[in-house]
């Protein structure tokens, strides 16, 4: 007998919850997208959308009982949130993750532990913390929770940058700045039977910290290639992980792999999927939310992403594009620097 299929409850609105969504239909099962903001492009693709604060029980309620169960599109919803919704709905990938991927000080132990190689690093609490470490500069300070895009970091050149007023009032992260190579991620689709769909390498590249440009095939050799694979299946495995995750790696000048960071959701590098693979990142991560068959997943073409920041796109508004080009509006209400649009 066949079960109905699942409504699914998306937390959070932007680009990755509309393309989840999109996905979903294409599936068709159904989305409900929870979102504190109001204008959150997602309404556009999803079933029904509810406006809310996170942390507004009675929103949240009315979300639960609609959903059947619930994934995310971003980390970083505090995890008591996430654990309280957990007691009345499924969320998948676990929170638990979350919890350890929201702060750079578990996500680096973790990876570390694993016989992972990441960049050196050190947990700093004050001044004294980072004159203790000064074999870690030049360095880039990190807040251990809530960065993304760059937000939350600090590059430290030398000691002579401290500056006395600096209160910590958050827990950081001393990371060694490194000349980097190359950067490139790898997208993993895990599944309940504990198989997992792996797409190649993509080639990233960054400016302003914020993803500029992603694509396939990457420039490395064959082993980078292989053990990025095995590395991002190995996490993957390790956090019994269900849907679809990302690894961003550093590649150094001596070729050494380094994990970045770990990213519990769809990937903004992994938008090519759509066009370049038979089945996509988002379709992939609905399959596994949902429980749904597990279908090869084949390469149909090279690809190369770019994402369009800020006022950029209103020039891409009014072009015209080639068969083989594929223009994304993420419909967002408000260009802002250096936003993705
Ligand atoms: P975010 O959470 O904002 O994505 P990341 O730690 O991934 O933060 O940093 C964003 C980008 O900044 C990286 O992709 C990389 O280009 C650059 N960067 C971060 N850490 C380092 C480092 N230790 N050495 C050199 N470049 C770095
Ligand atoms: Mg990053």
């Amino acid at each position: 007998m066949l079960e109905d299929p699942p409504v699914l409850g998306i937390i959070g609105g932007g680009q990755l919850g509309s393309m989840l969504s999109v996905a979903a239909d294409k599936l068709k099962i159904k989305t409900i997208v929870l979102s504190d903001d109001k204008d959150a492009p997602a309404q556009k693709f999803c079933n029904k959308f509810i406006y809310s604060q996170y942390n507004n029980q009675n929103n949240i309620n009315k979300f639960l009982d609609l959903v059947d169960k619930i994934t995310f599109e971003f980390e970083n919803i505090p995890y008591d949130i996430l654990e309280s919704i957990e007691k009345f709905k499924p969320v998948i990938p676990n929170p638990k993750i979350n919890q350890i991927v929201q702060n750079r000080y578990k996500e680096k132990s973790f990876i570390n532990k694993l016989g992972i190689q990441t960049t050196r690093w050190s947990l700093v609490k004050s001044n004294e913390d980072i004159k203790k470490n000064e074999n870690l500069l030049p360095g880039i300070l990190k807040t251990c929770t809530l960065g993304y895009d760059g937000k939350g970091q600090f590059v430290i050149n030398s000691l002579k940058d401290l500056k006395k007023d600096w209160c910590f009032t958050s827990e950081y992260i001393l990371e060694k700045k490194i000349t980097l190579k190359q950067e490139i991620s790898v997208i993993v689709t895990r599944f309940k039977n504990g198989k997992s769909i792996i797409y190649e390498p993509i080639e990233n590249e960054h400016e302003h910290q914020i993803l500029k440009k992603s694509q396939i095939p990457a420039n490395i050799n064959l082993k980078l290639f292989k053990e990025s694979q095995k590395k991002a299946k190995l996490i993957a495995n390790e956090l019994n992980y269900i849907g679809t995750m990302c690894v961003e790696y550093f590649i150094d000048e001596q070729e050494n792999l380094l994990v970045n960071e770990i990213a519990p959701r769809v990937h903004n590098s992994g938008h090519l999927t759509i066009n370049a693979f038979n089945i996509s990142q988002f379709e992939n991560h609905i399959r596994a939310v949902c429980n749904l068959e597990m279908l090869p997943t084949n390469k149909v073409s090279n690809a190369t992403m770019i994402n369009i920041l800020g006022r950029e796109i209103k020039d891409y508004r009014n072009r015209s594009f080639q068969e083989d080009e594929f223009f994304f509006d993420y419909l967002k209400k408000e260009i802002k620097d250096k936003r993705k649009m």
